[in-house]
């Protein structure tokens, strides 16, 4: 039976037209653009359906309750179609690829993020390509995830981060393989990593969970702070040097402040400022102190997916020490 896969419009350069500010999203502009597609109306391609998100938006302003739309729409389509394909901006989008792999459990359909960095309205527009192949990737269903498709490769959500702003190869993932290598064919690559299902497909709504992300820099005068790291505050993302590394020496006032914020009850992970590799508390002295006072390990995480993660767990309503245990544990393939 031939293929059924909802396009979901959610804004992003890839339907952008020039305005008079820049460039902004536009509605018709990419109706226009997708039925002059020729490859999408080929014998063997699924059926599409799109469903457009109103307001359009430029991922600059996509957060909690978008991700929530993206996720419910998929949720209250799930049965209808057998993949989504997610139209999104580029800057923010490891970020809602991240969201939408911990708010959707159990999946058994793909869901592929993609987008362009040069608008469809445009010349040597790269979203013709990147729209067919997620087209593809997502009516062949061999990948049960929420994944981002872009410029020949194929990611896991969890693991993407976004990393140019004018290359067309505008995503990467540094510390997981790719799920597939898109050239002449589709070679799909089985990575592993995913924990075993443990029952239906679940769809889990976040809310809007106060907590933040935290770079260190040389230099860095953590007292400025200390006024929002507050019992309000309930999780911290600390983006550290090298292996988990943290200032430690006269500008060292930074682990009495992350104690205080510990003891009220926030929870800290340490991810890296290296694109790739992984955090391990302990390794030198200047990360032992942070293993000391509780904060916990982001191993290999990318930021995106430890911010989000923390998101997803407190809008599950776990107890902290259940918290602070699932932080290092593989919920999606994010970790490890
Ligand atoms: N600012 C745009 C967005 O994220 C960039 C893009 O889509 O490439 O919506």
């Amino acid at each position: 039976m031939r293929k059924k896969i909802c396009i979901i419009y959610t804004g992003g350069t890839i339907g952008m037209v020039p305005g008079e500010n820049g460039y902004v999203p536009s509605k018709s502009r990419l109706e226009d653009s997708l039925t002059g597609i020729g490859d999408l109306f080929k014998p063997g391609m699924p059926a599409l359906e799109v469903i457009q998100f109103d307001p359009l938006l430029d991922s600059s302003n996509v957060s909690v309750p978008e991700w929530n739309k993206i996720g419910k729409t998929i949720a209250d389509n799930y049965e209808k179609y057998d993949g989504f394909v997610v139209l999104h901006g580029t800057d923010t989008m490891s970020y809602s690829a991240s969201a939408l792999s911990f708010m959707l459990e159990n999946l058994e359909k793909p869901v592929v993020f993609t987008g362009a960095q040069i608008p469809l309205c445009e010349i040597r527009s790269d979203g013709y390509s990147n729209i067919v192949s997620s087209v593809v990737i997502a009516s062949e269903g061999n990948v049960k995830e929420v994944c981002i498709y872009f410029d020949g490769k194929l990611i896991r959500g969890c693991r993407s981060t976004k990393i140019s702003s004018d290359r067309f190869a505008a995503f990467a993932s540094p510390n997981f393989g790719l799920l597939a290598d898109v050239g002449i064919t589709v070679e799909y690559h089985d990575r592993g990593g995913l924990p075993k299902k443990n029952g239906d497909f679940k769809y889990t709504a976040f809310e809007e969970v106060p907590v933040g992300i935290i770079k260190m820099f040389p230099g860095i005068q953590i007292r400025l702070f200390e006024s929002i790291m507050t019992k309000q505050l309930k999780g911290v993302v600390l983006e550290t040097f090298g292996a988990g590394n943290i200032p430690s020496g006269s500008a060292g006032e930074i682990i009495p402040i992350i104690e205080k914020a510990y003891e009220n009850g926030t929870l800290i992970v340490v991810c890296s400022q290296c694109i790739q590799g992984t955090v391990t508390l302990g390794t030198y002295e200047t990360s032992k102190s942070l293993m000391d006072i509780g904060a916990v390990t982001g191993n290999d995480m990318t930021t995106e997916a430890a911010l989000t993660k923390l998101i997803y767990l407190f809008s599950c309503h776990y107890p902290i020490d259940r918290i602070r245990k699932l932080m290092t544990e593989n919920l999606r393939g994010e970790i490890g």
